[in-house]
């Protein structure tokens, strides 16, 4: 009989009523050092009071009055991400995969207005993930995600992974965009060398097509940077931004330059929820916290001590890992032994990570856990490790 759960996930035992920093609490008071943040979503940590009381503040005075009238959370949270980033105006979503849907919007009608209406065609790469919508499932193109959901939305040209000549090849008068994550998330923690990332700008602007950068996991300050694309000092023309941007509450966004988003006029686009007051309210006070001048900086010396700690932990379980990769608190253990093994065993000592694609187990910490965290689930690991050691030999 099937659950009354639609069964989509293969679920761990685990439930966990209460959450504190890094910490998750199950009902019999088991606890839990988190280091997956619900997939990259709970950046600045549970229950964080800040965000708390932003929420219920907001949740006291007024819940939602959709998108026919103006918002003032929705006012200051887009004025926060246009004076901090690239963009010149920002749409807001429910989640990534929505963004995916307008950024692919927006593209296909930016050359529409231009004349050039058979500019259509979105180039991504393997081990791409965009969220599980029709569109989003067919830009990555994977099997995975695609067997038995056809017919595919066209306009996706799927290339190899960190192949320049294909790249090369593909672009041509039906190109509008390329789209890609600046480190691969659900690929397996893949970083995008800044050279690569400079030369997709390049590209693009030699072609007059757009960037488009899909921020959604290794945005909101993951790297130590607000935004990954940073670090390259080039910027995309759209970008994508969910997960980290709500804190735990369901919230995303597309930014854009004005030159991108100028086909973007009244009735083209719309969404009854999104932009809500209560999501906003919380976004305004994320953004708020991670530009403070002291945040970011702190992200990068904590990401220090977690990768030097992983570095040893490689080097003293060569059976069990490979290589640490990723950047800031976005990092991948890849992995000798089966990754799902190393998860399990965490589970085992208390502690949670998250496996991706490439045989990788994802560490995505909340960016406030503290240094008695950090060599907690170094210690943790290390007990995770020696465990899949000894079954595997
Ligand atoms: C999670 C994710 C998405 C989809 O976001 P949802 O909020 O699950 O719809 C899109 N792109 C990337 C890179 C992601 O990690």
């Amino acid at each position: 009989m099937i659950p009354s759960i639609l069964p989509t996930y293969s679920r761990a035992p685990l439930s966990f009523v209460k959450g504190e920093g890094a910490w998750l609490l199950e009902s019999g008071g088991d606890r839990y050092l988190d280091l997956g943040a619900g997939i990259a979503v709970n950046a600045l940590g549970h229950a964080n009071p800040d965000l708390v009381a932003a929420l219920t503040e907001q949740a006291q005075s007024l819940w939602h009055v959709s998108n026919l009238y103006n918002i003032p959370a929705q006012q200051k949270l887009a004025d926060l991400l246009v004076d901090h980033t690239f963009a010149d105006t920002a749409f807001f979503t429910n989640s990534g995969t929505e963004a995916c849907e307008l950024a692919v919007k927006m593209a296909r009608k930016y050359f529409y207005d231009k004349g050039q209406p058979e500019k259509t065609d979105i180039i991504t790469f393997s081990g791409a993930f965009h969220g599980r919508s029709a569109a989003g499932i067919a830009a990555a193109g994977s099997e995975k995600m695609t067997k038995g959901f056809g017919p595919l939305l066209p306009g996706f040209i799927n290339l190899p992974f960190g192949d320049h000549e294909a790249l090369s090849l593909a672009i041509n008068d039906k190109t509008a965009a390329i789209l890609i994550e600046p480190i691969q998330g659900e690929g397996g923690i893949r970083t995008v060398p800044d050279q690569c990332l400079k030369g997709l700008r390049d590209r693009c602007n030699y072609h007059g097509i757009l960037l488009i950068f899909d921020e959604v996991q290794c945005g909101m300050g993951r790297t130590g940077k607000l935004f990954a694309h940073e670090w390259a000092g080039v910027t995309p023309d759209i970008m994508m931004v969910a997960k980290g941007i709500g804190g735990g509450f369901p919230l995303g966004a597309v930014l854009a330059t004005e030159n991108a988003a100028s086909g973007m006029t009244a009735g083209t686009h719309g969404s009854t929820y999104g932009g809500n007051p209560l999501a906003c309210a919380v976004g305004a006070r994320v953004m708020e916290i991670m530009t403070d001048d002291a945040f970011l900086p702190e992200v990068t010396r904590k990401a220090g001590l977690l990768r030097q700690g992983l570095e040893s932990l490689v080097a003293a379980h060569p059976g069990v890992f490979q290589e640490v990769r990723g950047a800031g608190l976005m990092l991948g253990l890849k992995c000798n032994a089966p990754n799902t093994d190393v998860v399990t065993a965490g589970y085992g000592e208390h502690l949670l990570t998250v496996p991706a694609a490439d045989n990788v187990v994802r560490l995505l910490p909340p960016l406030t856990l503290t240094d008695e965290d950090i060599s907690e689930a170094l210690i943790r690991l290390d007990r995770a490790a020696a465990k899949v050691q000894a079954h595997t030999v």
